[in-house]
C-alpha cells in the first residue's frame, strides 16, 4: 500500500525547487535612460556567484530600511563614473529629492528585498549609483526605467493590488528640509489626462468578460469620458461632437450624447474649465510679470542656436528709428506690473501697413495664451468687453484698433467703446460690462489693473469723427504712449513670425533694464514718484461741538 503522503512529497518538493517566476519589480533597466525617477531594488535574487569582487556583496536582509536609505543617499552623492574621454563632471551635482523607502518578503520563499522610489533633482543615468552602490557598500541593485513619472513609483511601492495584497507600512518616506512633508495618497496619484482616459475607456471594449458580473454591470459612458472625448478629439462646439459622435461613437455615446443634446454648450465650457484648471491654478500663484520672468529664462521653440523671431524684431527696430526698443520694453512692462493708470500707458504702435508693428507685439497671445487674451471687438458688438467680466483676461492686445472710430460708431444705440469708457478703462477707473442677459443679471462693474497694448494705422487715427471731440481725443491720445514705425516691408519680403513667447519676455526683461538704466538710478523702474506720506488730519474741536450740541461728555460721537 503507498501512503498518500508518499506519493505527495515528491511532488511537493519538486514545487519547492521550481524556479520562482520572475518579480515584477525586475523589468526594464535601460542603461541609455537619462531619467529622474527611479525604482531601486536591492535584493539577493541579483548577486552574480561569480561576482567576488570587494567589498563581499551583502545580504540585504540584514540592513535596516535606514541603512538601506544611507547607503542609497551616499551613493548619488559619490557617483562612480567611468569616462574614458575624461568628461566634464556636471556643475551641479545630482540630489535625492524624494525618497519612499520599503523592505517586503511576500512569501516565506520569496526573498527579502529593499525597495525604493527616488526622485533625483536631474535627469540623469543609474549607472553611476548602481556602481557606487555595489563598490561602496556591497549592494548588487535593480534600476527599474519603467515609471517615467514619480507617481507610478509611489504607487507601486504604497498601494495594495490584486498581485500585491500587503504593502509595508512602516517605510521610510523623506523630502529635502524646508520642503513640505511629502503625502502618500496625492503622491501616489496618476495626473488627469484626456488622451489616457479616452484610450483606458476604448480598452474596455475588449477587455474580457469577467462570468462573476452580469452584463448590464459593465462601466457605462458618463460625463468623464465624454470630457476626455472632448478634450482629446478637440471637439469644441456642439456640432463637431455631434458629426463626432454619429459617424464614431458607440451606440452607447450616441444614446448619451443625444439624450443631452441641449446641455452640449454647458458640458463643452465644463471640459474647458477642467482642461484650463492647472493652468489657471498656477495663473493665481503668480502675477502676469512674475509669469514674463519665469518664460524670460526659457528657450524658445526655434532652438537654443537663435530665434526667428528675434530676428523680424530686430530688423523691425532697426529699420524703425521712431521705435525705441528700450522705451517700449519698458512701456509694456509697466503696464503688465500697474496697469494703465497714472503710472503706466497703454503702448501703442502706429504706422502704415506691413510695417511689421504686429510682429513685435504677437507673441503677447503666446505668453498669456488665447484664452486670456481681450482682442478688439467687433463695431456695432452687443456686449464687446462680456469677457472680461469673467476675470480669465491677463491681457488687451487690440490689434489694428482705432479709438475714435469705436468711439463714433455706431451712432444708433449706442458707439462700441465710446470715449468716457475708453478713459476708465485705461485709467484704472471702474466701469460697467454689457454681458448677455440670459447668463448675468445685471452689468458687473470692473477695473483693469493688468497689461494692455495696441496698434493701429497712422492715418487719420486721431482725427474728429461723428460726435466725438477734440477734447475727448486729447484725453484718449494722453493714455497711450505712441510708438511711430514708418518703414513698409515690401510685399514679397513679409515674413510671418513665430509666436516666440520666450524671446520676446526676454526683450521685456533685458530692454527694460537697459532703459531703467540709461535713466538713471534717481528714477527707478517700479516707482515713478515717492509713495505718499500719511498726513495728520485736523483735530476736530470736541469741546466746541460737545457745546453745541448740549452734551457735555462728547456722546454726540456714538
Ligand atoms: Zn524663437
Amino acid at each position: 500500500m503507498v501512503n498518500a503522503q508518499e506519493v505527495d512529497q515528491p511532488a511537493a518538493l519538486e514545487r519547492l525547487q521550481e524556479p520562482l517566476p520572475p518579480p515584477e519589480w525586475l523589468d526594464d533597466a535601460d542603461e541609455t535612460a537619462q531619467l529622474m525617477v527611479y525604482l531601486v531594488t536591492a535584493s539577493a535574487r541579483l548577486h552574480d556567484v561569480n561576482d567576488t569582487g570587494s567589498p563581499p556583496l551583502k545580504n540585504p536582509a540584514e540592513l535596516s530600511r535606514k541603512e538601506f536609505q544611507d547607503a542609497l543617499f551616499d551613493a548619488v552623492a559619490n557617483p562612480i563614473v567611468f569616462s574614458p574621454r575624461g568628461g566634464r563632471p556636471r556643475s551641479q551635482p545630482t540630489t535625492i529629492v524624494k525618497y519612499i523607502g520599503v523592505e517586503e518578503q511576500h512569501t516565506l520563499r520569496d526573498d527579502f528585498h529593499h525597495h525604493a522610489a527616488v526622485k533625483l533633482s536631474h535627469k540623469s543615468r543609474f549607472m553611476p549609483f548602481k556602481l557606487a552602490l555595489r563598490q561602496r557598500h556591497g549592494l548588487a541593485t535593480h534600476w527599474s526605467t519603467s515609471h517615467q513619472q514619480y507617481w507610478s513609483a509611489a504607487r507601486y511601492l504604497t498601494a495594495t493590488t490584486e498581485h500585491k495584497p500587503v504593502v509595508d507600512v512602516d517605510r521610510v518616506v523623506w523630502t529635502p528640509e524646508g520642503s513640505p512633508e511629502m503625502n502618500i495618497f496625492e503622491e501616489s496619484q496618476e495626473p488627469w489626462q484626456a488622451n489616457t482616459w479616452r484610450k483606458r475607456r476604448e480598452a474596455a471594449l475588449s477587455a474580457p468578460v469577467d462570468p462573476e458580473q452580469p452584463s448590464g454591470k459593465k462601466r457605462r459612458f458618463n460625463k468623464m469620458d465624454f470630457t476626455a472625448l472632448v478634450i482629446d478629439q478637440g471637439l469644441w462646439t456642439r456640432d463637431s461632437v455631434m458629426s463626432y459622435v454619429e459617424s464614431k461613437g458607440s451606440a452607447e455615446m450616441q444614446t448619451w450624447v443625444n439624450a443631452r443634446q441641449r446641455k452640449l454648450k454647458e458640458f463643452i465650457q465644463d471640459a474647458e474649465e477642467w482642461r484650463a484648471a492647472p493652468a489657471a491654478a498656477q495663473a493665481e500663484k503668480e502675477t502676469d510679470w512674475q509669469l514674463v520672468e519665469r518664460l524670460s529664462l526659457g528657450t524658445c521653440q526655434c532652438g537654443a542656436q537663435g530665434c526667428l523671431w528675434w530676428s523680424l524684431a530686430e530688423q523691425f527696430f532697426h529699420r524703425n528709428a521712431g521705435v525705441d526698443r528700450e522705451r517700449l520694453a519698458a512701456s509694456l512692462r509697466k503696464v503688465i506690473q500697474f496697469g494703465p493708470g497714472k503710472i503706466a500707458k497703454v503702448p501703442l504702435i502706429v504706422g502704415a501697413t506691413n510695417t511689421g508693428k504686429s510682429t513685435v507685439l504677437d507673441p503677447v497671445r503666446a505668453v498669456f495664451g488665447p484664452g486670456a487674451i481681450l482682442n478688439k471687438p467687433k463695431i456695432g458688438a452687443s456686449c464687446p468687453l462680456s469677457r472680461l467680466a469673467q476675470g480669465k483676461i491677463r491681457f488687451m492686445y487690440f490689434d489694428d484698433y482705432r479709438p475714435v472710430d469705436y468711439a463714433a460708431l455706431p451712432k444708433v444705440p449706442a458707439p462700441t467703446i465710446p470715449a468716457t469708457l475708453f478713459l476708465a478703462m485705461f485709467c484704472g477707473q471702474p466701469f460697467d460690462v454689457v454681458v448677455s442677459q440670459s447668463f448675468h443679471d445685471g452689468h458687473p462693474e470692473v477695473e483693469w489693473h493688468r497689461g494692455a497694448a495696441m496698434t493701429a494705422k497712422e492715418e487719420g487715427l486721431w482725427e474728429p469723427k461723428a460726435d466725438v471731440t477734440r477734447e475727448e481725443i486729447r484725453h484718449m491720445q494722453s493714455r497711450v504712449e505712441q510708438f511711430v514705425a514708418s518703414f513698409q516691408i515690401p510685399e514679397a519680403d513679409f515674413e510671418t513670425a513665430p509666436l516666440c513667447k520666450e524671446s520676446w519676455c526676454r526683450w521685456i526683461l533685458t530692454d527694460s533694464i537697459s532703459f531703467a538704466n540709461r535713466q538713471g538710478p534717481e528714477r527707478p523702474l517700479s516707482s515713478a514718484r515717492p509713495p505718499l506720506a500719511p498726513l495728520a488730519r485736523p483735530e476736530l474741536p470736541i469741546a466746541e461741538l460737545a457745546h453745541a450740541s448740549g452734551s457735555a461728555d462728547g456722546a454726540i460721537w456714538l
